[in-house]
């Protein structure tokens, strides 16, 4: 087996960040506390079109925790989410007490369906059950189909929440990625377009949230001289040291998205003849910036499945995996309700992840094309790769 391992999708530093982390050990500010984080957050707002408050946070998955409490979520309510997602999008659910539903996707983009979403609200209101948010995710650098589901959210009044851990670049009708709904969350995991090796970002059009998002991520401290607390609080904030990653990294995002869009178009162009294979989609309603290329694997032309694939290469040290499994077929989430499901669930079934880091090779590229080629070449049976 080769000694390099070829992963899905690796930090790719612009080599700026080492001067934003040398000042602050300069300047000593390498707490919560500090200058690259007011100017990350700022620099965020403003790559996002401005119009939006932003709060940094430790993770994709606190700043979802502090937007679904903020918008209050608690137990007894609802909150209706896209059923192909990642884990992220659901624990803060579970960690206020309240109920998740998952919702099926369309067939295009493989996020949330605005028809079956219009569906369930009507029902829902006729029994009184109304979900209290609406979690949309823009999965792999592609958006949802976000009007429809702003118009269906307002009309119901529901508050649609944009998990945008996965879209940073992507545009969705000329509109920049979380700045459609009244809240969305970043995230800056190791994995993502840029990174701040852990980290994420609550974004909000109400000015009013961020003080608050700022309080709650700083353990609740009430403005007296000694701590004073009278609402719960958690420990979420970024660090200074992690912000100046941050600024760093943002800088070369247009060049990121470039390069994972160029790595789409090489797999696109090398496995375009054969049967079987195809790109994932590109809907017409937004920019996919490509964070991850993903294929489609139809196991009715060439019997191959996702899981044969991931096996194979992986004798290559080559990192794929399926697309997310849907939530609603987790043992976790066994319990809930699900609206629909066929969609995502063939999705699962068709969908692989490859290698799409910014920084991948050419040449590198080029191996794992010629390891995918290997197993449709060889179909039915795979044994001698
Ligand atoms: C990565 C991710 C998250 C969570 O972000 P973390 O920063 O890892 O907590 C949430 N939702 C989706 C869709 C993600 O891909």
């Amino acid at each position: 087996m080769p000694e390099k391992r070829i992963y899905m999708s690796v930090p790719h530093m612009s080599g700026r960040e080492e001067a934003f982390v040398a000042d602050a050990f300069r300047s000593n500010w390498l707490s919560s506390v500090g200058p690259h984080i007011d100017a990350f957050e700022r620099d965020v707002a403003q790559r996002l079109g401005g119009g939006v408050s932003t709060v940094a946070v430790s993770s994709g998955t606190a700043a979802m925790h502090l937007v679904l409490r903020y918008i209050g979520v608690g137990p007894g309510d609802i909150v209706a989410v896209q059923s192909a997602t990642f884990i992220g999008s659901v624990y803060p659910v579970l960690y206020l007490g309240a109920t998740p539903v998952f919702i099926d996707s369309e067939d295009t983009s493989g996020n949330i369906d605005p028809e079956l979403v219009r569906e369930y609200f009507a029902d829902a209101a006729r029994a009184n059950r109304l979900p209290k948010v609406l979690i949309v995710v823009h999965l792999y650098g592609q958006h949802a189909d976000l009007d429809p589901l702003l118009a269906a959210c307002d009309e119901y009044g529901v508050t649609l929440v944009e998990d945008a851990a996965e879209s940073l670049g992507s545009t969705y009708k000329g509109r920049q990625t979380a700045t459609t709904a009244p809240f969305s969350i970043l995230s800056f995991n190791g994995n993502k377009i840029i990174t701040t090796t852990g980290g994420g970002m609550c974004v909000s059009q109400d000015p009013a949230a961020a003080p608050v998002f700022k309080k709650w991520a700083t353990q609740s401290k009430e403005a007296k001289i000694e701590y004073e607390h009278t609402e719960l609080g958690y420990n979420y904030r970024m660090s200074n040291v992690l912000a100046g990653i941050g600024r760093g990294q943002l800088e070369v995002l247009d060049d990121r998205v470039r390069q994972r869009q160029r790595v789409a178009e090489r797999y696109r162009e090398a496995l375009a003849d054969i049967p079987g294979v195809a790109m994932q989609a590109e809907a017409p309603w937004g920019m996919h910036t490509r964070w991850l290329s993903v294929i489609h694997l139809d196991s009715e032309v060439h019997g191959v499945r996702p899981a044969d694939v991931v096996r194979a290469l992986e004798t290559n040290n080559v990192e794929t995996r399926p697309v997310w499994r849907p939530m609603h077929t987790q043992p976790l989430l066994r319990h809930a309700k699900a609206i629909g499901g066929a969609v995502s669930e063939r999705h699962f079934a068709r969908g692989l992840c490859l290698p799409s880091s910014s920084s991948l090779t050419e040449s590198d590229q080029d191996l794992v094309i010629e390891l995918l080629r290997k197993c449709f070449a060889e179909t039915p049976a795979m044994s001698s790769l």
